[in-house]
């Protein structure tokens, strides 16, 4: 019941008669395992499920996926965060934010996705805005110094801060710039009416 195939909520703009694109492009359908369900495969890093559930694929692609190519992870980050944006403004999930600051600083327990995706977007920030050169990423002393704030974080290989974390970072900031233009066309367009 979650296989369906979610192309319908994302609305979609007029870019160049673009076809509506699906998540099998990106992800092998593998074995039946019941009614409607399918194993699945990651195309890009061979990543393997025993589950079809395209929200979670789309996280995988979005967020997690060492190997997509950057056109990829752009096109999931924005349908991912177009789906965040809509639960946001239905005020839903408020609770989940909270909830994963409890294990912020016990780095016994497992880093969780969400942690994860935070710390990298930080790292990526910071190898960006002060103009760090990438190759530090994988320098010792700099892996040690990560391990010691926090021994569960695995500090990324240079080719993954280059390619997918800043694609990823990109995707956010370019997501925002169209939100906040939007917002001022519709001001503009009140103005004017
Ligand atoms: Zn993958």
């Amino acid at each position: 019941m979650t296989d369906h195939i979610e192309d319908s909520p994302i609305k979609k703009k007029n870019r160049g008669g673009q076809p509506p694109n699906s998540i099998w492009e990106d992800i092998n359908k593998g074995e039946a395992v019941g009614s409607g369900k399918f194993a699945t495969s990651c195309k890009y890093c061979k990543n393997t499920w025993s589950h079809s559930e395209v929200s979670k694929l789309e996280k995988h692609l979005s967020n997690h996926c060492p190997d997509a190519p950057a056109a990829v992870v752009r096109r999931y980050m924005t349908k991912v965060m177009e789906q965040q944006n809509k639960s946001k403004s239905s005020k839903k999930r408020k609770y989940s934010e909270g909830q994963s600051n409890m294990n912020d600083y016990h780095d016994s327990t497992e880093l969780n996705e969400q942690r994860c995706t935070q710390i990298n977007r930080a790292l990526v920030k910071f190898f960006i805005a002060c103009g760090i050169a990438s190759r530090i990423v994988e320098h010792l002393f700099f892996i040690n110094f990560i391990k010691e704030l926090n021994a569960r974080y695995n500090t990324p290989i240079r080719e993954v801060l280059v390619n997918q974390l800043l694609e990823r970072e990109l995707a956010q900031v370019n997501f925002k710039v169209n939100s906040e233009l939007e917002k001022e066309t519709n001001l503009t367009l009140a103005f004017d009416g």
